[in-house]
């Protein structure tokens, strides 16, 4: 029997992508994978983003796995504890728990040309694995902006990824740091029971309204009856968000949605001063598009003052903003948002030459597919670079995802290949059309600051086309544009017969 520290495939992670990988893998008869989850249970962003208000702003039937729909969601668009427990249920129905490693965190990735594999360091240990399917989550580390005078605050200060089990909101002086897609979640959730509430805002969202609904227990039991119902209202949701895609790739048509977005305001905001305040003056797409019925009533609330200075201390028991305001609070929450372009497990992966993937990317990700990166051999990157969505389900394209994955692991065992990476032609050709796609697009000239750019101002985030056309790339493998091997006689005698802790 293997020694528990080696598999053939090693997924870290057990979001949405890792469990979609495993389900693919088992599938397709693969068994001799582990995956390595920091956290205790699986679930990823879903387990860990608990705050008040926690929901997901793409309606369930299509923001879910398409091999495991489920008849049950109890609203259009689910909440976190809702979105958590399918994820759990999905790791116990595809049989996942007894492959996860709870509570590794994984420290340092090496390639090793020697024995062709990689070494995964973890706080619990090593593992040697043939492949890697990084599934690490693309909104996983929080950004918390370094302010001064920070750690002399005597109150609890937090991300909104991290909210404290005990934390107690009535009667306090809160102040939030951000308006961006968590922040008007749990904005109205805390208003009503907080003594006041300063909010920091930078940047002004646009904001449409959420059409939410119950979903009726005779609607449940039609679509456990009928799988077909759910399938079309799936594909009815996916046809609806894709032609919203073809607006953001053209932003004249984006005059309509700002127009809803606007009387979604003017609805529940009546001061002029106010509505001047949460007002952008960016196209709408350009950043994110929130989604909330409840968010600028809580503005408008008058327990709450947004404060559009930037912040710039924080005193024992106050928080200074530039233009000299200064608020008491008892507690700050960040809602900051996550490292995206600047990615923490970028910086602990080496790969051939010992070169690191953090200085690669140089803080502009690039990758073939947004899955595989040339130099980095028998390495899958999940929700990689250009690969997220602005208007739609982001699992479906994870999904796609997984079908290369799975069509490459396929190329290999025919050929009886044991390493396979991108040619670097390939991949530049694919971030050049990319790039080219980009252009004219509303995150790329609507007038804003995103956290879809990187420092160099390109958009390395999101995918500028229709979700369907990346499906339709990734569905089919390119052998041409795969460098493959064989492992030497030497190296598949180390495969076969490594065990234990790798000798270094
Ligand atoms: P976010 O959308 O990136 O928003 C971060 C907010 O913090 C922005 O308002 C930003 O202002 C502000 N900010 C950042 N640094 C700051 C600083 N130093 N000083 C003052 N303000 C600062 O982050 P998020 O709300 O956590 O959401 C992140 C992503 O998670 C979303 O875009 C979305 O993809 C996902 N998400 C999804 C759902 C869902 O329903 N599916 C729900 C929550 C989150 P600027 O705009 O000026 O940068």
């Amino acid at each position: 029997m293997k020694p528990i520290n080696k598999a053939r495939i090693i997924i870290i992670g057990s979001g949405f992508a890792g469990i979609a990988a495993a389900v693919r893998l088992k599938q397709a008869g693969e068994n001799d994978f582990i995956i390595l989850e920091r956290g205790e249970d699986v679930g990823g962003v879903w387990r860990d983003n608990r705050y008040p208000g926690c929901a997901c702003d793409v309606e369930s039937h299509l923001y879910s796995l398409s091999f495991a729909p489920n008849p049950n969601w109890s609203h259009k668009f689910s909440s976190q504890p809702e979105i958590y427990a399918y994820l759990q249920d999905c790791a116990k129905k595809f049989d996942l728990i007894s492959h996860v490693r709870f509570r590794h965190e994984v420290k340092r990735m090496e390639w090793n040309e020697d024995t062709c594999e990689w070494y995964v360091a973890t706080s619990q240990g090593d593992f040697n694995a043939q492949m890697v399917v990084g599934a690490f989550g693309a909104l996983s580390n929080p950004a918390i902006p370094k302010l001064k005078g920070l750690d002399t605050f005597a109150g609890e200060a937090f991300h909104s990824s991290n909210w404290p089990k005990n934390f107690e909101p009535k009667g306090k002086r809160i102040a939030v740091i951000g308006t961006g897609a968590s922040a008007i979640q749990f904005i109205p959730a805390l208003q009503p029971e907080v003594d006041y509430m300063t909010v920091f805002q930078r940047t002004p969202a646009w904001v449409v309204g959420r059409p939410d609904q119950k979903i009726s227990p005779t609607k449940q039991k039609l679509y456990s009856k009928f799988p077909l119902l759910q399938k079309a209202t799936r594909l009815g949701i996916y046809i609806r968000r894709e032609l919203l895609g073809i607006a953001f790739r053209n932003p004249k048509y984006m005059k309509i949605v700002a127009k809803a977005a606007l009387s979604n305001m003017y609805r529940s905001i009546k001061d002029p001063v106010l509505r001047e305040k949460l007002t952008p003056d960016y196209i709408i797409g350009c950043k994110r598009i929130l989604q909330s019925n409840v968010y600028y009533p809580a503005m408008a609330a008058p327990n709450v003052n947004v404060v559009t200075s930037e912040v710039v201390e924080v005193t024992e028991d106050s928080i200074i903003a530039a233009d000299g305001t200064e608020a008491k609070v008892d507690s700050i929450i960040f809602g900051t948002g996550f490292q995206i372009t600047d990615i923490p497990f970028a910086r602990y992966i080496f790969g051939k030459n010992g070169q690191r993937l953090a200085d690669v990317w140089a803080g502009s990700p690039k990758a073939y597919l947004g899955t595989t990166v040339s130099g980095f051999p028998n390495l899958f990157i999940m929700q990689g670079p250009n690969t997220g969505l602005g208007h739609t389900s982001v699992i479906y394209m994870i999904e796609a995802q997984i079908k290369q994955m799975m069509g490459v692991l396929k190329h290999m065992q025919k050929n009886q290949l044991d390493i396979i990476e991108p040619s670097m032609d390939a991949q530049k050709g694919f971030v050049e059309n990319t790039e080219k796609s980009m252009k004219g697009t509303v995150w790329t000239s609507g007038g804003c600051k995103s956290w879809y750019l990187d420092h160099t101002g390109r958009n390395s985030t999101l995918w500028p086309g229709s979700t369907y056309s990346f499906r339709r790339l990734a569905s089919r493998v390119i052998t041409g544009n795969y460098v493959g091997d064989q492992a030497s006689a030497k190296m598949k005698y180390l495969l076969n017969n490594q065990s234990g802790s790798p000798d270094r």
